[in-house]
């Protein structure tokens, strides 16, 4: 039985993308909604979950202004709905 480290690895080995979610399935994210969908490399998967695990986008906005960003600027996040008039 192969392990997901195992299988990330014969993805990368293979250049294979592997399918992130991007409201994680553990906080309420939909499994099967190509939206919450996207084939990354494998190597940058792994490393946005290195980073940031599998939190929340206000946890992400949080952490990368607390820890990453330049600190003369600031990382917002908003929901879509707020910022989004499309009224088609
Ligand atoms: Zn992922």
């Amino acid at each position: 039985m192969s392990t997901r480290r195992d299988k990330a690895e014969i993805r990368k080995q293979n250049k294979m993308p592997s399918l992130h979610h991007r409201k994680p399935k553990s906080i309420g994210g939909a499994r099967h909604d190509p939206a919450n969908q996207s084939w990354l490399p494998e190597n940058k998967h792994r490393a946005w979950h290195t980073l940031f695990s599998n939190h929340s986008a206000q946890s992400i906005a949080y952490m990368i202004n607390d820890k990453y960003l330049d600190p003369e600027y600031v990382f917002i996040c908003v929901r879509k709905e707020a910022v989004c008039t499309d009224s088609s």
